[in-house]
């Protein structure tokens, strides 16, 4: 029990981001769309504006202001939890050497020590890999210990083409291993898109995932509804909460708070949360594309992708597949490809040290030529660093004069560029390229 184990590391559920997901998407990194995370502070703000009951919360910024922050706790015990969009914190550690990210404490002076552990450093969890990520804030709470944990999420399940609500009474370890080992022990209620959560169904819920009393089954019927309701109207894709608990004191609260969002409504529907983005958890490289228009996106292959649009950046993955490689990224070049944009895409391709760049550009509103042009001037731009094949296959308006432009290079220093103009033939290419590089 967690009173028992004084200042060790809460060990908690571990995988907060992907377990849900897990289990409705079929595998972590299935899913390569990207959805917008809060920190668990700003979810807290959010559930407690939709009525919905968490511990009292607090973040902090320096170890100063959890010091702070932890007196106005009046001397009742506190949790301590490093605020870094990952889950498994409870089970990381980070690389100055502190075990766990969340952890139990009695007084200001310990906020102040683990608050300077935690800021600044990196928490490594096993969603973050090693490199870990970066802990800016911690979020001081009010212990407020569990009798039961819980677990709830909202999803939208694609095989029933509804939003669902997974429930289940054993939280607090992970998900995926109910799921595996008691799958009756997980409840999953499809909600009618229009009609909402209805009470009666949601008491239902309460009732088979059982509570010391009514009013905790009442409390618990209410959670689900308003959990339900914010999921709707913020567009979130999901809504984890993990765990759910019956405290000691009777009261039904939301420990800890996994939100994500439909990055595509959030910029336009959601100007609110969308101010809630916090670039420093997400990849560098990956931003920096973003701000710059660009969509790029890593993966673990050893092939680069440069493509236009994202219809052929699938067509592209897939060929490359089919032909028995891996993508190690793509890069959406979008309608511009102007020489600025191509050094940009080279350094963020070549930044996952490839052993091959593809580059797939339909020239439609921008004409082969052109891109060529850009490419040719991005390929001397760097042929003094680097040693790669680069496939080009620029197909569309002027693609006469493309591969003219590209044959005029031919190689230079430590770069070479093979115009290939079948898509197969291409991508049989890059694989070969690659794979001669072992
Ligand atoms: P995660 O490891 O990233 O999922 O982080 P959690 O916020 O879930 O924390 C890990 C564990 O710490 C939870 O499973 C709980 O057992 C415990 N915990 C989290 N928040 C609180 C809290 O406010 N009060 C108490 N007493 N325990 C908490
Ligand atoms: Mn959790």
């Amino acid at each position: 029990m967690i009173s028992s184990m004084g200042l060790k590391p809460l060990g908690g559920l571990r995988t907060r981001a992907s377990m849900a997901s897990t289990m409705l998407r079929g595998g972590p990194g299935a899913a390569q769309k990207r959805f917008l995370s809060i920190h668990e502070y700003l979810s807290m703000d959010l559930l407690n504006k939709y009525g919905i009951a968490t511990p009292r919360s607090i973040p902090a910024k320096s170890p100063e202001e959890a010091f702070k922050a932890a007196q106005s706790f009046g001397g009742k015990g506190m949790v301590i939890k490093a605020q870094v969009l990952a889950g498994g914190r409870g089970k990381g550690h980070f690389d100055s050497g502190l075990q766990g990210g969340v952890h139990l404490i009695k007084t200001p002076e310990e906020a102040r020590d683990y608050a300077s552990k935690m800021i600044g450093n990196k928490l490594i969890t096993k969603q973050t890999g090693e490199a870990g990520r970066i802990c800016n804030a911690v979020m001081l709470a009010e212990a407020r210990p569990p009798a039961h944990e819980y677990y709830v999420a909202l999803l939208n399940d694609r095989a029933s083409q509804l939003p669902v609500l997974i429930a289940s009474n054993q939280g607090g370890m992970s998900i995926e291993d109910v799921a595996a080992e008691n799958p009756d022990a997980i409840i999953t209620t499809p909600i009618d898109f229009e009609k909402g959560l209805e009470q009666s169904k949601a008491l239902e819920i309460a009732k088979k995932l059982g509570f010391s009393s009514e009013k905790q089954e009442k409390q618990a019927a209410d959670t689900f509804v308003k959990l339900y309701k914010l999921f709707k109207e913020k567009d979130a894709t999901q809504v984890e909460i993990n765990p759910m608990a019956e405290s000691k004191d009777g009261e039904v609260l939301c420990m800890d708070a996994k939100l994500g969002f439909d990055d595509n409504a959030v910029e336009f529907r959601q100007p609110d949360i969308a101010e809630l983005r916090d670039p420093t958890q997400e990849d560098a490289d990956e931003v920096e594309a973003g701000k710059k228009g660009l969509n790029f996106i890593k993966l673990d292959g050893d092939i680069g992708c440069l493509v236009n649009g994202a219809g052929l950046a699938m067509a592209t993955m897939d060929v490359v597949k089919l032909n028995g490689g891996n993508p190690a990224n793509f890069l959406d070049i979008g309608g511009g490809a102007d020489a600025e944009a191509m050094k940009l895409a080279f350094k963020l391709l070549l930044s996952a040290k490839p052993k091959a760049l593809f580059v797939n550009v339909f020239g439609g509103i921008v004409s082969s030529g052109k891109v060529a042009e850009s490419l040719v001037e991005a390929a001397k731009s760097i042929a003094d660093d680097v040693n790669i094949d680069i496939v080009a296959r620029l197909r569309g308006n002027q693609e006469a004069d493309a591969k003219k432009v590209i044959e005029g290079f031919g190689s230079s220093s430590g770069v070479k560029i093979h115009p290939v103009f079948d898509l197969d033939e291409a991508a049989q290419l890059a694989v070969k390229l690659a794979a001669a590089r072992g």
